[in-house]
């Protein structure tokens, strides 16, 4: 107990607790066994924030699947997003004729989603469909392609479970929100 007091120094509230989001893990995966019974999908996960998810989402499932990661940065503030995009890493496949399951974090304004899709479709895969853990209730966001969300937040600022806050915080196992005071703009 002593260690996860450590890491969570700061949380102000937990959003989502562990058991909710493993066993709306188990709900997701079943879908997706259903789905993918012939071809085996190449799961797309987004370094950093969303490899607890893709790494839990995978192993609750039994259908065989295969992995890939991207790396993006947005430039600008550290707790908005921009929409400016630029890639840190590529996939290491060729996606041409796949089927891709693209594994998101969260979506926010939708903008970082929107970039990536955009990039991956002009590859040609076969299909694109997207799970993402977290979509926040956010006036203005744009129209993004998201098939299956894990749960809908208030839109504020979270941390855990893959997210961070100036690159900590991604060892909870649940999904939090900070100390407001903690978090400089
Ligand atoms: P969007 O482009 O949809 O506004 O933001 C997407 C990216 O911004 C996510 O993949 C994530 O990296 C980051 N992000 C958006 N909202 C949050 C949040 O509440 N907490 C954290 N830690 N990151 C977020």
């Amino acid at each position: 107990m002593a260690n996860l007091e450590r890491r969570a120094r700061g949380v102000a509230r937990v959003l989502v607790d562990e058991a909710a989001i493993q066993g709306r893990i188990r709900e997701l995966a079943a879908g997706l066994d259903r789905r993918y019974q012939g071809e085996p999908p190449l799961m797309v996960g987004v370094l950093n924030g969303a490899v607890a998810f893709l790494t839990d989402l995978m192993r609750a499932m039994t259908v065989p699947v295969e992995i890939d990661f991207m790396a993006i940065s947005s430039y600008g503030a550290s707790t908005k997003s921009t929409g400016v995009v630029r890639i840190l890493k590529d996939l290491n496949n060729e996606i041409e004729g796949r089927q891709l399951l693209v594994v998101e974090d969260i979506v926010d304004s939708g903008l970082t989603l929107d970039y990536l899709l955009d990039v991956l479709r002009r590859r040609n895969p076969a299909e694109i469909r997207v799970v993402a853990l977290l979509k926040k209730e956010k006036p203005g966001a744009i129209e993004v392609q998201v098939d299956e969300i894990g749960f809908t937040i208030p839109d504020e600022f979270v941390v855990g479970y893959g997210l961070d806050y100036a690159g900590l915080y991604r060892n909870l196992p649940y999904i939090a929100v900070l100390d407001p005071s903690l978090i400089k703009s």
